[in-house]
């Protein structure tokens, strides 16, 4: 892998250069504190790669929370009318949690069966990561997703005055070969000091999680009763899946209008909702709360790690910050494996 520098003052150069790949997303303060994801090709300046979490995760880009797959008429065949197709997108600002989240979605999306929705958005995009620092909420260096070696294009890691440039792919390597004035060689002490950030970076977290056989102790853990009392506590309102970056249940649903005109339309759903369950005749397979709560914290420590070999969860710490009574991911596993 490739390793440059660039002067810090030359962040805007670099995102007006990014347009010519794509459509440029990233992080935008709306309310102090409160950031989303946007378009920025407006004005590059409003860019907050820094900011910890937008409240959407990026995986909007790739599949919008409602879009079209088929429309037609009574009658006629129908087509797709392309209403998921973003076109090339620029995501900026990705930090190293998102984009093993990323990771996740491409093995869930394009492994066995290829989402043509998916894949379309995935292979146009360009993902330009970004290096943060944690908060209290953040858990990834339990998650071992607190850096990456791919699944970016270029990467760059703040240091004073500058960014520590990585580059992953051709396409990074095509940035930075059209952006000559932009980049240059890394010398040994922008090294020393990347490599001194990643060791106090490593001691900033404060909050932990012991993975260690969770899939193991989690099947021994089925009938515990935290899962009834998370189930009293948990409205079900389904913030946490919404804001998950790896979270993607959908429903897919056939809408006639009076005229005969026909869609079929892909919307996003939670597994915490009420009638995700509900199958053909009207049984509900998971009526209970507890059930509800239980499934999203099996499928992402257990049956996730059963089948891909890694958990589902990358310590974002997103779902923490959303929940409106205060459930905590990290506690919970505490909980179930005694500790509290
Ligand atoms: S955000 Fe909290 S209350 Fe809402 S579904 Fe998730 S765990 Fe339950
Ligand atoms: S479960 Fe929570 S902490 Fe884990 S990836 Fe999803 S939002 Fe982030």
């Amino acid at each position: 892998m490739q390793t440059l520098r660039m002067n810090s003052a030359l962040l805007p150069e670099l995102l007006e250069a990014l347009k010519e790949w794509g459509r440029v997303w990233a992080p935008v303060e709306r309310a102090p504190d409160v950031f989303s994801l946007e378009v920025i090709d407006d004005d590059v300046r409003r860019a907050r790669p820094e900011a910890l979490r937008t409240i959407v995760p990026f995986k909007k880009l790739l599949l919008k929370p409602r879009f079209t797959m088929l429309s037609g008429r009574t009658g006629e065949a129908p087509t797709d009318p392309l209403d998921n197709d973003a076109g090339a997108q620029v995501l900026f600002g990705v930090h190293a949690c998102d984009v093993h989240a990323l990771k996740i979605l491409d093995l869930l999306y394009l492994t066995d069966y290829a989402d043509p929705y998916y894949q379309r958005n995935r292979e146009q995009l360009v993902v330009i990561g970004y290096g943060c620092w944690p908060d209290e909420h953040c858990f990834c260096e339990s998650m071992d997703t607190s850096s990456v070696d791919d699944g970016f294009d270029l990467f760059l890691t703040p240091l004073e005055g500058r960014f520590l440039v990585a580059v992953g792919t051709s396409v990074g390597d095509d940035i930075v070969r059209a952006n000559p004035n932009l980049f240059e060689a890394a010398t040994r002490q922008d090294t020393r000091d990347y490599l001194r950030r990643l060791r106090e970076r490593e001691e900033a977290f404060s909050l932990e999680i012991d993975v260690t056989d969770l899939p193991y102790v989690l099947e021994l853990k089925k009938d515990d009763p935290v899962w009834d009392e998370l189930g009293k506590k948990c409205l079900c309102c389904g913030s946490c899946s919404m804001v998950c970056p790896t979270c993607s249940c959908f429903n897919v649903m056939d809408e006639v209008g009076p005229g005969g005109d026909s869609s079929r339309v892909r919307i996003w759903d939670a597994c915490l909702y009420r009638d995700y369950a509900v199958v053909a005749g009207g049984h509900n397979f998971r009526a209970d709360r507890a059930d509800r709560v239980r499934q999203r914290y099996y499928h992402k420590q257990e049956a996730f790690v059963r089948e891909f070999g890694m958990p589902s969860c990358v310590g974002c710490g997103r779902c923490i910050e959303n929940c409106p009574t205060g459930i905590n991911v990290v506690e919970v596993f505490q909980y179930v494996r005694g500790e509290l």
